[in-house]
C-alpha cells in the first residue's frame, strides 16, 4: 500500500555542515500528519528549553503538506516553523505556491537546520542527495532575483525557498519567499534563516508521492471540483454596499463560505477590500479610525474592478482550483508585480490613510522582494504616523519625512528606510513593539500588537473570535486559525459530533457574549486548522464547508486509515497542545501575548461600525483553554491531557 509520506526527513547542522537523513516512525504521522505537527513534534522534542532564537540551537523546518501530492485538492502549502524572534514564543509560517510538492519531490517530508554556518550558504537537493553551496555572491541581493538566478544555474523545475535583504540583516519582521516573491511571512522566521546565515533552499526532485486508495482520492476531488465554481451574482461596484448593508443591519445569518471563495475565485482577496472597510472589518488610521475616516469616496480606489483590470493572468497553487493569485501591471518601478493580498492592500492603505493603490502595488513589489511581511510593515508605519501625530517622534527623528497620514510619498520612503535599516527605518525595522520600546514617552499605547506580532486585517471588535485567536493562541497574533465567521463558514457541526450549530438568525451583540458554545467553537476552528495546517491546506478551500470540502475523507483515503472526524479534531488538539506545550517550556506566560487594549475595545470607538464595541478576553479565556485540558488561569496544558495526547 502506498502510503502519503517519505517516512523520511533531512537534518541540517550549518555548524558543522553534516547533513543527515533520517527515517521517522510511522506513528509519528499518525499522531501529527506532517507539516506543522511534524515541525512541532521535531522542535519540541529536540530544541532546548530557552534557545536563543537568533542563536545555533533554535531549529527552522520547511515542512510539506500530509496530503501534498496525492491528488486531493487545496493541499499545497508548506510551514515554515522555527522559535519566532519576534514573539519569542513558537513560530510558523505558510505559503501556497510550488514548494511544498517540491519538498516531497526531493524525497523528504521536511527540511530543518539548526546551527549557523560560518559564511553565507544555500542548500541544494538533488533527489535527496543534499550539498552545501557558497552563497557569498547571492548575498546582498533580493530574493526575486535569487531565485532567478537559482532557477537558471539549475533549470526552472527546481524550487526555490529564499530570503532577501530583510532577513539578512536580521529585521523581526522577515520572511522566506518563494515562487518570484509570495512570501511566508509571519513569526519572522526570515531573520532565522538570516542568522543562520542560509540564503536559500533549492529542490529538484523526482520522487513521487502516493495515497493507499487513489481511485477514491479521485472520486472526493471530482464531487469537491463542482462546488468551486459556484457563480458569484456580485458585480464589483456592488462590495461597498455589500458591507454597509452588514454594518447596519441588527440581525446576522450564518455566512456561507461559497460567496466568499467565488469572490476570491473572480477577484482573489483583495475583493472584500471595500467590503471589509464599509462593514467594520478592516482597522483602520493605527486601529483608531472607523469606516467613517475612509468613507466609500476614498475606499473606491481600491474597488476589486479596479484590480482586476491590471490582471495580466490569474494563478493557482499547486492542486488548487480556486486559483486567487494573480501577475498585474503596475504603474510604479516594476511592470508585472504579485497582485496584493487583501492583508497587503488594507496594511498599506487604510492603516496609514493612504488612498494611491499605486503605490500600493509598488510597496507590496519591494516588501516581497526585500521579504519583509506587507502587514507588520504597514502596521509599522501607521504606528510611526501615530506618534509624530502627536509629537512623540518629530521631524528631525523621521530624517525630515512629513510622516501625516495618507502621505503618500512619506510613506513609501519610510518603508524603503525600514528595508534598508536605514536612519528612522532601522529603529521601525524590527515591529512596533520592538520600536516603541526604543521610543518611550507612551508611545507602546499606538503600538498594536499581540506579544509582538501584529495582527492581521481583520478588527476583533467587529469579530470577538478574531481577538480569542490574536490573543490564545500559541503563535500570538495569528488570524488563520478560527474567528467567529470562519467557524460558519468551516461548517465543521455537519462532520464533528458534539459541535454546536449557529442558530439561523441572531442579533449581532450576541456575538459578544461569554459561553461555552463560544468556547468550544473558537477551539474547534484551532484544532482543525491545526490538523489542515498538517495536511497542508489552504484555508481558503476549507471555507467552502467541511461537507462540501471532504478533508477527513482525504486523510483517509490517502493514508488507509479509517479515522472519524473525531479522532482526526483530536489530531489536530494534539498539535495545538504540543505548540502550547513549546511555549511552556520556553518559559513563556500565555497571558503576557493578549493584544494591546485598543484592538479590543478599550477605550469603545465613538462612532463608526464598532462603535462601543468591547472583547472580554479576559473572560473568554479559561472556557478557551478549557476546550483542550489546559488550565483554566495559567492556559498550560494539564499534565493528565499531555499523557491523553501521548505528548508524555
Ligand atoms: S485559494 Fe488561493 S492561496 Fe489558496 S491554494 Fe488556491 S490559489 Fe493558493
Amino acid at each position: 500500500m502506498r502510503k502519503p509520506y517519505m517516512g523520511k526527513i533531512l537534518m541540517v547542522d550549518l555548524s558543522d555542515q553534516t547533513m543527515i537523513p533520517e527515517s521517522i516512525p510511522d506513528r509519528v504521522y499518525e499522531d501529527y500528519l506532517s507539516g506543522m505537527g511534524l515541525g512541532a513534534y521535531i522542535l519540541y522534542n529536540r530544541m532546548p528549553a530557552g534557545a536563543d532564537p537568533l542563536g545555533p540551537e533554535n531549529i527552522l523546518g520547511f515542512c510539506s503538506g500530509f496530503l501534498t501530492g496525492t491528488g486531493s485538492l487545496f493541499s499545497g502549502r508548506w510551514t515554515l516553523v522555527g522559535k519566532s524572534p519576534l514573539t519569542g514564543t513558537w513560530g510558523d509560517a505558510n505559503c501556497g505556491g510550488t514548494f511544498s510538492p517540491a519538498i516531497k519531490h526531493s524525497g523528504y517530508d521536511a527540511i530543518f537546520f539548526k546551527g549557523i554556518s560560518p559564511g553565507p550558504v544555500y542548500l541544494y537537493i538533488k533527489n535527496g542527495k543534499a550539498t552545501l553551496k557558497d552563497a557569498a555572491d547571492l548575498w546582498g541581493r533580493d530574493a526575486t532575483e535569487t531565485e532567478e538566478f537559482l532557477k537558471q544555474q539549475y533549470g526552472p523545475k527546481a524550487a526555490v525557498a529564499v530570503i532577501g535583504p530583510s532577513g539578512e540583516q536580521l529585521s523581526l519582521i522577515s520572511g522566506v519567499c518563494s515562487d518570484r516573491g509570495r512570501i511566508a511571512a509571519r513569526s519572522g522566521l526570515g531573520a532565522v534563516m538570516g542568522a543562520k546565515k542560509l540564503k536559500a533552499v533549492v529542490l529538484d526532485g523526482v520522487y513521487r508521492i502516493g495515497a493507499a486508495d487513489p481511485a477514491a482520492m479521485k472520486k472526493l476531488s471530482r464531487q469537491c471540483l463542482k462546488w468551486v465554481n459556484f457563480p458569484l451574482p456580485l458585480p464589483g461596484k456592488m462590495m461597498a454596499s455589500v458591507g454597509t448593508l452588514l454594518r447596519v443591519s441588527p440581525l446576522v445569518f450564518p455566512q456561507d463560505g461559497l460567496l466568499y471563495t467565488s469572490i476570491l475565485r473572480k477577484w482573489g482577496t483583495g475583493g472584500m477590500n471595500q467590503t471589509s472597510i464599509e462593514w467594520g472589518d478592516s482597522p483602520l488610521k493605527n486601529w483608531d479610525g472607523s469606516n467613517r475616516d475612509f468613507p466609500m469616496k476614498k475606499s473606491r480606489t481600491l474597488n476589486p474592478d479596479l484590480i482586476k483590470k491590471t490582471e495580466i493572468v490569474k494563478y493557482h497553487c499547486y492542486s488548487c482550483p480556486l486559483g486567487c493569485g494573480g501577475i498585474c501591471s503596475s504603474k510604479g518601478k516594476q511592470t508585472h508585480v504579485h497582485k496584493p493580498e487583501y492583508e497587503s492592500i488594507l496594511a498599506l492603505s487604510g492603516l496609514c490613510m493612504n488612498e494611491d493603490l499605486d503605490s500600493v502595488y509598488y510597496l507590496n513589489e519591494l516588501l516581497n522582494r526585500a521579504g519583509m511581511d506587507t502587514i507588520s510593515a504597514g502596521a509599522t508605519a501607521a504606528f510611526a504616523i501615530e506618534c509624530y501625530e502627536k509629537g512623540i517622534l518629530t521631524r528631525e527623528d523621521t530624517d525630515g519625512l512629513e510622516l501625516t497620514w495618507g502621505n503618500t510619498e512619506a510613506i513609501v520612503t519610510l518603508i524603503k528606510k525600514m528595508i534598508k535599516r536605514e536612519g528612522i527605518g532601522d529603529l521601525l525595522a524590527d515591529e512596533t513593539k520592538a520600536a516603541a520600546k526604543k521610543i518611550g514617552k507612551g508611545s507602546m499605547e499606538f503600538a498594536i500588537q499581540a506579544g509582538g506580532q501584529e495582527p492581521a486585517m481583520h478588527d476583533g471588535r467587529n469579530d470577538p473570535g478574531f481577538n480569542v485567536h490574536y490573543c490564545l493562541e500559541p503563535t500570538p497574533g495569528r488570524h488563520t486559525l478560527g474567528a467567529h465567521l470562519y467557524y460558519e463558514m468551516f461548517q465543521l457541526w455537519k462532520r464533528v459530533k458534539g459541535l454546536p450549530k449557529p442558530s439561523p438568525l441572531y442579533t449581532k451583540g450576541s456575538k459578544y457574549k461569554v459561553n461555552r458554545e463560544k468556547a468550544q467553537a473558537a477551539a474547534a476552528c484551532s484544532k482543525f486548522m491545526s490538523l489542515a495546517n498538517g495536511a497542508g491546506m489552504c484555508m481558503f478551500g476549507l471555507f467552502i464547508g467541511s461537507k462540501r470540502v471532504p478533508t477527513f475523507d482525504w486523510l483517509n483515503a490517502a493514508s488507509g486509515w479509517t479515522l472519524t472526524p473525531e479522532e482526526y479534531m483530536t489530531i489536530g488538539e494534539r498539535i495545538q497542545t504540543l505548540k502550547q506545550a513549546f511555549n511552556i517550556k520556553h518559559g513563556i506566560e500565555p497571558r503576557d501575548n493578549f493584544i494591546s487594549s485598543r484592538a479590543l475595545g478599550k477605550p469603545p470607538q465613538k462612532e463608526g461600525a464598532n462603535k462601543g464595541r468591547f472583547v472580554d478576553v479576559e473572560k473568554l479565556a479559561p472556557d478557551y483553554w478549557e476546550q483542550f485540558g489546559w488550565d483554566r488561569t495559567s492556559g498550560k496544558p494539564e499534565e493528565e491531557t499531555l499523557q491523553r495526547l501521548k505528548i508524555k
